[in-house]
Order: structure tokens, then sequence, then C-alpha cells
């Protein structure tokens, strides 16, 4: 006899399956949840007999999955090169397989069962994530055991798996408080575990110039130190530029060197993410102004900032040096890093100086610019060109949206003109959402609290269906006046950016702030691994 579809029977079946499913998926403790999980008899045994089987091209990532089972379960695996044996117990299977279907090729299958544990995908990128979810499903609890005979039961699982969107990413400032590498590498794993893909590293600002420039050694030597910082917040958002305002006595300084940014871009590669560096002009830029102050419209002198909110004094448009000192500035960025997307910054640019200047009021008349404001859209889209000109495109604040903007700059969005940031995106162009009030962790989570960072959507609810694809994705930003050391970086970011991981990767459906909770607090011995200084519950 058939059952038909519709008989309470089978409704019932359905139901049932559906509850186990969700079961499932929280006893499986996922972060950001798969696509898709089904559940199997039994579990896979991990131990010290059990064997990776690799794909040559994937001989990079088996290292990185023996090393992760050394390094956090203390498991020393052997790796084998060859898909041809008939060994199939005990092993773990790396494959590459031709799958169009997952997006951007970040895509993976994975499989437990008793025998062996296979991760399929098309790119070596998929598989990487396929371990990261297979790191996961590994119990912490015996970790630490070295001297037993380690075995670690795995349950049995099919997930299939692939992002929601292209860009997940996590902006950090360093202008305003210098972490140095040690940190950044440590950001990075913790974001490849997360599954998020671009690294977005606020380099420059009125408080500091953080990477060498070998063309302009006084951005390093002037440009990377600050005597101190200004002490209350509240001080900090009402002080004008006039008044003197006492600052904390503690010095702030830092740098990379070109070798060192290599180093970290060359560990960022190896965990499938793309660094995109800022350099912030033509506001922001008092440090630069403190080192070489002729690229001023007044000439200076000025001092590296000591203080937050916005500077009057910015890069002379008007005068043709500062493009041929940021030409040089840029050809060494663009030899440094592969990204093809450079952020250039744009946001907070006060035109009060361009006012006053022969320079700049002579380059309006002569490119025909008619006022001011249009100086800043000028001064981008010849940035924009230059770089286009070296095969890079740039990505810049939403707050130089404007008809006149080069059309293939994207367009990141943290506040105000979302009409025109909505109309960008209408236009076929495209942009990262930074939402202030979700996604900007330098605000206490009284202001912020997990929730409302993880019920964000980066898609407006009022735009078109046919536009969507236009939204790349999100990306939360620490901006770091006030954070001045690892442990507050730590509890700004954790566990908000978990959050953020999920809505970039995880279907839309597929989220549950109920389901994420319980699923945070089986994945909290994982951030104690890695030494995460994360908020509390009481406190987020
Ligand atoms: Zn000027």
């Amino acid at each position: 006899m058939r059952i038909s579809y519709d008989q309470p029977f089978y409704l019932f079946l359905l139901n049932l399956r559906t509850e186990v499913n969700i079961m499932i998926e929280e006893y499986l403790k996922i972060i950001p949840k798969p696509v898709n999980i089904s559940s199997k008899e039994g579990v896979f045994t991990l131990n010290e007999q059990t064997i990776i089987l690799t794909d040559l091209n994937l001989k990079e990532t088996a290292e990185q999955l023996k090393d992760i089972l050394l390094s956090t379960f203390g498991l020393n695996i052997v790796i084998k090169e060859d898909l041809q044996t008939k060994e199939n117990n005990n092993v773990i299977i790396l494959k590459l397989i031709n799958n169009e279907k997952q997006l951007n090729q970040e895509g993976y299958d994975l499989i437990v069962s008793q025998d062996h544990i296979k991760i399929m995908a098309s790119t070596p990128n998929g598989v990487y994530y396929g371990i990261q979810t297979m790191r996961q499903l590994i119990p912490l609890e015996l970790n630490g055991k070295k001297n037993l005979n380690l075995e670690f039961s795995i349950p049995c699982v099919v997930i299939e798996d692939y992002p929601r969107f292209q860009w997940r990413g996590f902006m950090l400032d360093e202008s305003r408080h210098f972490f140095g590498k040690k940190v950044i590498k440590y950001i990075l794993d913790l974001m490849a575990f997360l599954k998020l893909n671009k690294f977005h590293w606020h380099l420059t600002d009125d408080q500091g110039w953080r990477f060498e420039v070998k063309k302009y050694p006084l951005l390093t030597e002037i440009g990377s130190k600050r005597e101190g910082t200004i002490t209350a917040r509240q001080k900090a958002l009402l002080c004008s530029e006039k008044q003197k305002i006492p600052i904390d006595g503690i010095p702030v300084m830092g740098y990379y060197t070109q070798k060192e940014l290599k180093e970290i871009i060359c560990y960022a590669t190896e965990r499938h993410i793309s660094i995109i560096p800022e350099i912030d002009i033509p506001g922001h830029t008092t440090a630069i102004l403190a080192s070489y102050p002729h690229l001023s419209c007044t000439g200076g002198p000025f001092e590296v900032s000591t203080r937050f909110r916005v500077h009057r004094d910015v890069l002379c448009v008007g005068n043709s040096e500062i493009f041929e000192f940021l030409e040089n500035v840029l050809d060494e960025i663009v030899n440094i890093f592969p990204s093809k997307i450079i952020h250039v910054g744009g946001d907070e640019v006060p035109t009060m100086r361009w006012k006053e200047c022969p320079k700049c009021q002579a380059l309006i008349q002569t490119e025909g610019l008619n006022t001011v404001a249009n100086l800043q859209s000028y001064f981008t889209n010849r940035i924009a060109r230059y770089l286009a000109s070296k095969g890079r495109r740039i990505i810049v604040w939403n707050d130089i949206l404007n008809d006149d903007l080069i059309s293939s700059a994207l367009c990141q969005y943290w506040i105000n003109n979302f009409n025109e940031v909505l109309d960008h995106v209408r236009r076929g162009r495209e942009v990262v959402m930074s939402e202030m009030k979700t996604l900007y962790f330098d605000y206490p989570y009284k202001l912020i609290p997990l929730h409302q960072t993880y019920n964000y959507d980066p898609i407006p609810s009022n735009l078109e269906e046919k536009f969507h694809k236009n939204i790349l994705g999100l990306e939360a930003c620490l901006w770091t006046e006030f954070v001045p050391t690892k442990e507050i970086l730590d509890w700004e970011t954790f566990p908000r950016l978990i959050a953020v991981a999920e809505t970039g990767w995880s279907l839309k459906n597929k989220k549950n702030f109920e389901s994420f909770q319980k699923r945070l607090t089986s994945f909290v011995p994982w951030l104690d691994l890695f030494k995460v200084n994360y908020a509390k519950k009481e406190e987020y």
C-alpha cells in the first residue's frame, strides 16, 4: 500500500524526523551552523592508528589537519598521499571533486562513517573548512591526557555545507592601539576556525601609521609614535580641537616592517583569509601630516594625535605632490598585499581647509569641480584609477557615495545615507555591510547586546531580490580608541564575532538565536583552549 503524504502517520514521522534533526544539530553544536546535517548510527574512533589519505593537491591541507590533531588532541598521525589504495578502515580521506553548486568554491561535504571520515570539496579552501567542522565534532574533554592511549569518538554524520555570503569579515583598527604580530596571528586562527575569510586591517589614522614604507621613513619614525591617549571617553566625544585635553602619558607606538607584513599575509593565506589593507585618505591623516607637513593645506606643524573624533587638517588635494606621495605608498602596498581589493577609507573628511587653501581652490577652477565637496570625488577617483592600473579595486566607506564616484568602487556601509547605499546597489554596484548599530564591537554589550548582533541580516528588507547578490556580505569592526590591550579586544569581540560568523555563513532559515546560545555554551571550551578573554553570559 502506498502511503499518501498527507496521511497523519506520515506527517507524524516527518515531524519526528524534524525534531530529531534539531536535536542532532544541538548535539553536534557546530558554529556556524551547516546547511544540512543528517545523523547516522555509530561512531568513528579517531586514534594514533588513524591515517590521513590525501590527494596530492591537498598535501598542505593534510599537513594542517595533522598539526591540528597533534596540537589540540595530542594525536600524532601519519599522512599517505595515495587515494588509489584499498585501505578504507580507520582513515580520514581528503579529496578534491568537481562540484559546481558550492558557492565561491568554499563549500564541502563531510561524511563520518564507522570506518572512515571523508572530506570532499572542489578546492583546498573547501576541504580546509570541512576540517574546521570535523574539528568541532571531536570531543575536547579528553584533551590533555596525553599519556593515555588516546581515543576520540566522532558521531557518524553526513554534512553538506557552503556559505551564504562570500564576504565574512572582521576589521581591526591598529592605528589607535597597536597589538602586534602575535595577536594578529591569534585573530587569524580564530577567524579561520569560524570560517571568516576577510581581515580588514585599518593600519593608518590620525593616531598612528603602522607599517614601513621604504620611500618615506618618517611615516614610521615620526608617524608611528604618540605621547599618550586622551583618558575619558566622554571628553573625547565632546572636546574641540582648540581645547587642551589631558592625556594619560602612556606612549603608544609600533609598526610592522614589510618583512613582518609578508609573514602575516602568508599566515592568513594558509588559512584562506584575504587581508585587505586600509590606508585612510584624504582625512584621518594627522600621522601622515606630522611626518610630512608639506602635504597639508596649511603647512603645519602637526603632532600624531592623542585625541579622537574628526580632525580638520586633511591632505591638500590641490597639491600635486600628494598624488606622487600616495602613488609611491600604494606601489609598496600593492607589492606586499596580494588582495585585489584595497581600502582607501574616505570617511569623515571636513572641507574647511580646502575652502581656505589657494591650491585646492585653483584645482577646483582648473578641473571645473564647482564646489569644494567635489574635491573628494576627484581625489578618490584619481586614486581608484591609479590602483585599477595595477589591477586593484578600491573599497570606501559609504560617506563618499555620490553620482561622480567611480562605478567600480565597492562600498562599505556603516552609518547614515542608507538610501544612497540602496541606490548604489540598485545601480548594480556592490556593498559590504558593517552597520554601526549591530557590527561595531567597540560599543559595549549594553548598547549592542549579542542578540542584536546575531539578529542583524545584511540583506535590507526593502531591497528587491534581484539585487541581493550585490550585498557581498558583512564585516564586524573593532575600533580601538579605548581598547589598549588584548584582554579588552577579546572581551569586545567575543562572542559577538561568533554571531557574525554564523550570519555570514549559515542560511537565513537555519538561524535561530536560542539554538545559537545553546551551541555557544558548548563552544566555550574552544574559546578557553584559544585563551580568549570572552564576555560571559551575564555580560552580553
Ligand atoms: Zn589644500
